[in-house]
């Protein structure tokens, strides 16, 4: 697991950790759950997309020393969306339900665009059979723990709390309601895109920025896909030239690939992490690193 310790903390605990708990994409890849990060700050995590696997690498994350998570991602209050997009939302009900069946009481907070809240009442109806039964039933478990307040964001600030502010944008990706996050910490700027094609409200977003968590596709691996996918990315994802270039514009103090896709030729790349890396390194001099599941920055 990769650490990086933050400028303003050296020798002690940070007051923020980002935990990258799935960096894939809809692509299955055993080793890169759907996209999920965890932002904890003082003890309090705070969860962005909840991607297929999302529990079970909370519960690594935790097995591997962040506590704040819980056992079971019991620890997981309150939680961000970008987008609706399966790829971010399709571990949604396992971040219900698999916490309170084990033990979770509370709850869960939950920020996203506009069809948020009818997905979160079809989730709960689709599996009202065991909910009824688990709280009936021989396990008598409290409602209260997979209730889910919902709340449908727009553009500006969303939440705020005594660890951190959140600002939603919009971003661009072929979606009407598509953002990206701002988190302001007591010792961190945190921006992630969501998915994104190259649009100025996140490098508007970026004063100031400690980390920004972007997606990327690899430009070689571009070349080789049909012309309709071409188009697709293009008008969906950002390149890495793309990326690159953006990173050199707002110069955050840590660039982070995540989200990172590459099919097409992918696979037939020796070291698809490496040339991706080398395509933003070939326009950009500031650091940069890919993420893994499981990476504390
Ligand atoms: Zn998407
Ligand atoms: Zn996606």
């Amino acid at each position: 697991m990769r650490q990086t310790s933050g400028k303003s903390n050296r020798g002690r605990k940070p007051a923020t950790q980002i935990v990258m708990l799935g960096t894939g994409t809809p692509r299955p890849d055993p080793s890169r759950s759907g996209p999920a990060t965890a932002i904890v700050v003082n003890e309090t995590p705070y969860l962005v997309d909840f991607g297929p696997g999302v529990v079970r690498r909370a519960a690594a994350a935790y097995s591997k020393g962040v506590t704040a998570l819980g056992p079971a991602a019991g620890g997981i209050k309150t939680a961000f969306l970008t987008h609706m997009h399966a790829d971010h939302t399709a571990g949604y009900p396992d971040l219900i339900l698999t916490p309170w069946i084990l033990g979770r009481k509370e709850p869960i907070e939950v920020y996203g665009p506009k069809g948020l809240s009818a997905m979160t009442r079809h989730v709960l109806s689709a599996w009202k059979i065991d909910i009824n039964n688990r709280i009936n039933g021989i396990d008598s478990l409290p409602r209260a723990g997979c209730r889910v307040v919902t709340h449908e964001i727009s553009p500006g600030v969303i939440y705020k709390d005594r660890n951190i502010r959140v600002i939603a944008f919009p971003v661009r990706h072929g979606l009407k309601h598509a953002f990206g996050f701002r988190f302001e910490t007591p010792d961190k700027v945190i921006v992630m895109s969501g998915d994104t094609a190259p649009t100025p409200s996140l490098a508007e977003h970026c004063v100031g920025c400690d980390v920004l968590i972007h997606e990327t596709y690899s430009r070689q691996t571009y070349e080789k896909v049909s012309r309709k996918w071409q188009r697709y990315r293009r008008t969906h994802h950002t390149s890495s030239t793309e990326l690159a270039a953006l990173a050199s514009r707002i110069k955050p103090g840590l660039l982070v690939l995540y989200h990172r896709a590459n099919a097409g030729g992918a696979l037939t790349l020796a070291d698809p992490e490496e040339a991706v890396l080398r395509e933003i390194r070939q326009h950009y001099d500031g650091r940069v690193v890919t993420a893994h599941d499981l990476d504390i920055i």
